[in-house]
């Protein structure tokens, strides 16, 4: 048996850190593990717009460190390490991960979602090859170069936006006519003279020699191919759920994204999700802070029974 915390924290995104700030505040003895970079997918974000109290913006690395700061000070801990089997038993859960296991009385869910990939022949053979899932971590790269932003909602666009800074052309490829991304990012790309859209269109395969040298397109109307010489490939076309270890102990939907009420509970008592993992979550930085609030709020409840 490990050390015993009132609250396991699983996912150090703005759903897990706000959490953790609200039970550490709390008094509540809590640990929250995150497997690779303190702050989620926010990380990706050159500049977070939407995040009340930042009227000028923040850049998501820097949210995810402040929230952290804020959390710890009130006495949260944190582990890196990797959660690889939870079993639930009531107000004894373990956590097992990669540094050791945890005895958790309640555990919040917060591991958010990873990228989608496209599935297509050659994307995982040209991984950090010319194809990307980060402009932030590697658009500077492809300074004077021509990239590809594959998707069309929020991400794809504020992607392209940032790739508008250092590639010499960025064509944003997407299977409708038709943006789901917000208008004000929309009218942005727009006016950007970099960025071309290609619609109705999808790939079908990348293709290249060691490192990225072409697209092989299909026209989703008349289904003729095309090609595409580039060197640069980014992939923004959403997220799914990191949830994998829950399957066959919690509810999930059919995406695999757990089903909670609306107080962030589980059908497991004492177990809580919150954020981007969360059926129904409205995906944004704002929101997870929201249900990780919550959920700590919920979980001091049933610690306190
Ligand atoms: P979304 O699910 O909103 O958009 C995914 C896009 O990818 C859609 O345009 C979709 O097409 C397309 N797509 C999905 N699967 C495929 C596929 N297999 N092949 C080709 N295209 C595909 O994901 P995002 O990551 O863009 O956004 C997720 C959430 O994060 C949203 O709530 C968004 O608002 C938020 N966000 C907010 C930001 C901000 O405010 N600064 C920045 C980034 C994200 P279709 O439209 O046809 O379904």
């Amino acid at each position: 048996m490990g050390k015993i915390y009132q609250v396991v924290i699983i996912g150090g995104g703005p759903a897990g850190l706000s959490g953790g700030l609200y039970c550490a505040r709390s008094r509540l003895n809590t640990l929250l593990i995150e497997k690779g970079i303190i702050g989620g997918q926010i990380i990706n974000a050159e500049r977070v717009e939407n995040y009340p109290g930042f009227p000028k913006g923040i850049s998501g690395i820097d949210l995810g460190q402040l929230i952290h700061e804020q959390a710890i000070s009130y006495g949260l801990e944190t582990l890196l390490a990797e959660v690889t089997k939870v079993v639930p038993s009531k107000r004894h859960n373990l956590v097992s991960t990669s540094e050791g296991d945890f005895v958790a009385e309640s555990i919040i869910i917060a591991s958010g979602s990873q990228f989608r990939k496209l599935g297509v022949p050659g994307e995982d053979k040209l991984v950090g090859k010319g194809v990307s899932y980060c402009a932030t971590c590697d658009g500077p790269l492809f300074k004077g170069k021509t990239v590809a932003v594959i998707g069309g909602g929020d991400s794809a666009i504020t992607e392209a936006l940032y790739l508008s800074k250092f590639a010499s052309s960025v064509k944003v490829i997407h299977r409708r006519s038709q943006l789901r991304a917000s208008k004000i990012f929309h009218e942005r790309a727009m006016a950007e003279p970099k960025i071309e859209f290609i619609w109705d269109t999808v790939v079908t395969k990348i293709e290249g020699d060691g490192v990225v040298k072409q697209l092989m397109l299909k026209d989703t109307k008349n289904a003729k191919i095309s090609i595409l010489e580039l060197t640069g490939v980014f992939v923004a076309i959403g997220s799914e759920p990191s949830s994998v270890e829950w399957r066959g102990l919690l509810s999930l939907d059919k995406e695999g994204y757990i089903i909670t009420n609306e107080l962030m509970e589980t059908k497991i008592p004492g177990i809580f999700a919150a954020g981007d993992v969360r059926h129904n979550s409205a995906r944004q930085a704002i929101t997870a802070a929201g249900d990780g609030a919550t959920a700590a709020i919920s979980a001091e409840r049933f610690l306190s029974f």
